[in-house]
């Protein structure tokens, strides 16, 4: 802490493309180009070409790969998995300016398709946050009937829901009725 513009934005598209899943116990959110291309454009993921059923296949699995690192607890498990996404990951570091953001390094080949894009940025971030002892602020929502997964930046690693507004009211709210009905 505190973490770079880039790690922070990465984990952030981690996380929202993880939560697209029905593993998190939601609906599926990732099931045509439609909303592969809206999510493309909610993170602003530069240089992709048109979007096909590749793209949606090879991201729909990556994105189950993903949820897997949220729910792994041993570092070298977690090492080895790492490693195996980017040794398949065409890597190419390269300083850009684009778009109107400050300058930040693009690990993505080029020509990369989306997904290859995806792993090599955001497996990037998770190598880092790793390297960085960092690796507990990967988590799952503690509501019960929510399998969300977050990234807690909180300075005392305190946060326990995945949105404040929305599961952890609601679960303030089933205390404080569970404490006024003893
Ligand atoms: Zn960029
Ligand atoms: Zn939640």
């Amino acid at each position: 802490m505190p973490f770079g513009h880039d790690m922070v934005h990465s984990l952030a598209v981690v996380v929202d493309l993880v939560n697209t899943s029905p593993s998190t116990g939601g609906e599926d959110r990732l099931t045509d180009l439609q909303e592969l291309g809206d999510f493309v454009e909610r993170w602003q993921i530069s240089g992709i070409g048109e979007l096909g059923a590749a793209d949606l296949s090879q991201v729909r699995a990556l994105r189950e790969a993903f949820h897997r690192v949220f729910t792994v607890s041993d570092h070298a498990t977690t090492t080895t998995w790492l490693n195996a996404l980017l040794s398949e990951t065409r890597i190419t570091p390269r300083l850009t300016e684009h778009d109107g953001h400050p300058l930040h390094v693009h690990y993505f080949a080029p020509d990369a398709s989306l997904h290859e894009h995806l792993s090599a940025d955001l497996g990037v971030a998770l190598a880092h946050l790793l390297v960085e002892n960092e690796w507990e602020r990967l988590r799952t929502c503690s509501a019960p009937d929510c399998d969300n997964v977050f990234f807690d930046e909180s300075r005392n690693r305190s946060r326990v829901y995945c949105d404040s507004r929305t599961c952890g009211n609601r679960m303030h709210v089933a205390a404080y009725r569970a404490r006024r009905r003893v």
